[in-house]
């Protein structure tokens, strides 16, 4: 059996960058606090945690020392709570993610009411939504928007989601509200990192008879690459660890794709390559 890997997989640059500068604070500076983890992968987590950063769901668990924002950035009131209380900052906020909640910062100042693309409780979205100083609200669904927040509307999105499905929640937010709405923006804040993944998997599905993906089972982005795989039609098996591969999941298959969400090391998709190796007898 041949094992292939998609064109593209695994960490995007800015989960790389973000665990990379958290790495370095603990080699060179010490232990630290994460506000949430740095990656949704057990695996890193662990990791970390064995070279000193624990994992804090709130600012008030942080007593003393360094604290890192996540990828998925935080809201104005993190930033202003770390300043006044001296604690010493890590920002690890994806760049990309900067960019929206600049977006969201602006749109909100010069006066119009910001409607994200995105799900509500996602830590990025609860920061875009910060950004907005409670002139935003988020929502996947145009139907849900029952009323509007004066004549003058923005829409950005969570970085992760698709740009076609973007546009198409523009278009069907316009067209509701067409009569009432005196200004509208719109603003591509999406990522392409994301399509390019689900672009990989497709483009692997023509070459390959079943998919392995490798991620954690808690990664929104590795349960969504998983989807876009059964999509293709081939048999597709969402892991975490090597050891979960089944030797009957590959009984007359030639040839199995391996792919992996943007949160998932290295490391975790060698060892799940090298295991399937071994079981289609390769060395
Ligand atoms: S998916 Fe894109 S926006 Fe999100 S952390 Fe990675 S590079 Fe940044």
């Amino acid at each position: 059996m041949k094992v292939e890997l998609a064109e593209v997989y695994g960490f995007c640059p800015g989960v790389r960058r973000a665990v990379a500068m958290v790495e370095e604070h603990l080699r060179v500076k010490g232990p630290l606090s994460t506000l949430g983890a740095i990656v949704h992968n057990a695996q890193v987590v662990e990791e970390l945690s064995r070279l000193g950063a624990q994992v804090v769901e709130d600012l008030s668990a942080v007593r003393e020392g360094t604290v890192a924002i996540t990828a998925h950035g935080a809201g104005p009131e993190v930033f202003e709570e770390i300043a006044r209380r001296g604690l010493h900052l890590v920002d690890t906020t994806c760049p990309i993610v900067r960019r929206a909640q600049e977006a969201a910062r602006s749109l909100a100042q010069e006066g119009f009411f910001v409607l994200i693309y995105g799900e509500e409780t996602h830590p990025e979205v609860r920061g875009l939504l910060s950004w907005t100083r409670g002139q935003g609200r988020a929502t996947l669904d145009p139907a849900e928007l029952a009323k509007l927040e004066g004549d003058r509307l923005a829409l950005i999105s969570q970085t992760t989601k698709g740009r076609a499905e973007f546009w198409a929640f523009v278009a069907a937010v316009v067209e509701r509200w067409k009569h009432e709405l005196r200004e509208v923006r719109a603003l591509d804040t999406t990522c392409p990192e994301t399509g390019r993944r689900y672009q990989a998997v497709r483009d692997l599905a023509r070459r390959v008879e079943a998919l392995v993906v490798v991620g954690s089972r808690n990664s929104a982005n590795t349960r969504k690459l998983a989807e876009v795989a059964r999509t293709t039609g081939l048999p597709t098996f969402h892991i975490e660890r090597a050891e979960e591969l089944q030797p009957a999941w590959f009984q007359g298959v030639s040839r199995v794709g391996v792919t992996a969400g943007a949160s998932t090391p290295e490391a975790a998709v060698r060892e799940v390559v090298a295991h399937l190796r071994r079981l289609g007898g390769e060395r």
